[in-house]
């Protein structure tokens, strides 16, 4: 098996996997240690690029911004969606061409505005007059979208509390943007992380249909994009939707929209979740309250973190196959007492130094991991990295 069979076959909870690989790998690497497969990357760009045929999928940074993550995706023919300096520069240095992305923070300084359009990306968000207006000085070399919010109180993270303007606004907004002369390219929203359906998105597309219509009528340009974000969820729990079957609603929502709308799809948690698992040793033990707690190098500063910010369930295993298993804890290797990954968890004894394996930690994971107590974040490697690109930033 190699090494990739084990982590798909992990990733996919189809155990038992070939602990071998799992140890070498550490051994070579150490631990606390992320190991990233770019061609599970490469599957999950492929599976919602065949869910949402003719959608053009920009990856967003965000939840792993890992130069493989953009040299593989890039070699799949992906674009990129930016949100601030660092993930411009990222993208940037990978060589990625700049008409491949978009600038998708909708609050921005004007530097922001500067770093990225001295890259070469042009197309930005806006939400609202204050900041539409921060584009007249450069209204010769930008379209924006305009963000709309649709609530979504069923998601992990509801982003539509903190960005995007109501659907009756998106007009005024495009009356003004004629005004001073900058060109609105369409409509984009992001109905929030791990959504539960596809129907939020089938709303907020018809919702936006009408907008462009509304637009349309008043005598304005025709807008031509519409950006359906990001949010499409992966299997932390077996209920979860299958992607083909989540993206139905929204396939026969696009389907009625006039054919020269350009229709891009904003995909993060979706495209990185199942390609990284998380090896940790047990650094020590004790028993406390019946149950024995293993103290990991790894815990909720580092890449654990998610379990804080974004509420992702993760499976953990360990190599240990014995059939005797106790209640357990695993906690994280900070002084803190917020620091424990798991509770009431059933495991074999482990000695100090037996690894432990945690799948779906791709995504809101080591990028909000911290330094807290100069315990130092998790090596991330990257295994069956794309070569050839040159053919696609050529073309
Ligand atoms: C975070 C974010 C995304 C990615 O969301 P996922 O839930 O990870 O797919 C896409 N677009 C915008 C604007 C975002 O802020």
């Amino acid at each position: 098996m190699s090494v990739t069979s084990i982590i798909s076959a992990i990733a996919e909870n189809n155990l038992p996997f070939d602990s071998e690989n799992i140890e070498s790998l550490a051994s070579r690497y150490g631990t606390p240690l992320m190991v990233l497969d770019c061609d599970v990357v490469r599957q999950q760009f492929r599976n919602l690029q065949q869910a949402l045929p003719n959608v053009d999928l920009h990856y967003a940074l965000k939840p792993l911004p890992h130069p493989a993550v953009v040299s593989t995706l890039l070699a799949e023919g992906a674009y990129f969606d930016l949100a601030t300096n660092g993930e411009v520069d990222l993208v940037s240095s990978v060589g990625v061409p700049a008409d491949r992305t978009i600038q998708t923070h909708p609050i921005k300084r004007d530097s922001d505005i500067k770093h990225a359009l001295s890259y070469g990306c042009n197309v930005f968000v806006v939400d609202n007059v204050n900041e539409l207006e921060k584009f007249v000085a450069y209204k010769d070399d930008v379209e924006l979208l305009i963000r709309v919010s649709f609530p979504n109180a069923d998601v992990l993270a509801d982003l539509s509390k903190k960005f995007g303007c109501k659907p009756e606004a998106a007009l005024e907004i495009a009356k003004r943007a004629f005004e001073i002369g900058v060109r609105i390219k369409g409509l984009s929203f992001h109905v929030g992380s791990q959504t539960k359906t596809g129907d939020k998105y089938a709303t907020a597309v018809r919702r936006c249909i009408d907008i462009m219509n509304e637009v349309v009528d008043f005598g304005l340009p025709a807008l031509s994009t519409l950006d359906i974000g990001g949010g499409f969820p992966v299997q932390y729990t077996p209920d979860v939707l299958p992607i083909s079957i989540f993206c139905k609603p929204i396939r026969e929502a696009l389907a009625e929209l006039p054919e020269t709308v350009r229709v891009i799809a904003e995909p993060g948690r979706y495209i990185v979740a199942p390609a990284v698992i998380n090896i940790a040793s047990v650094m020590g033990q004790s028993d406390r309250n019946g149950q024995t707690w293993y103290y990991l190098d790894d815990g909720i500063y580092g890449s654990f973190s998610g379990l804080m910010f974004d509420e992702a369930k993760y499976q953990t295993f360990v190599l240990n196959s014995s059939q005797e298993l106790f209640s357990s804890v695993l906690a994280g290797p900070t002084c803190d007492s917020i620091d424990v990954v798991a509770e009431q968890i059933m495991l074999p004894k482990l000695s100090n130094g037996e690894l432990v394996v945690t799948t779906m930690m791709g995504a809101y994971t080591c990028c909000t991991a911290t330094d807290f107590n100069f315990f130092k974040r998790a090596e991330v490697i990257a295994i069956n990295e794309a070569v050839v690109f040159e053919d696609i930033i050529t073309a």
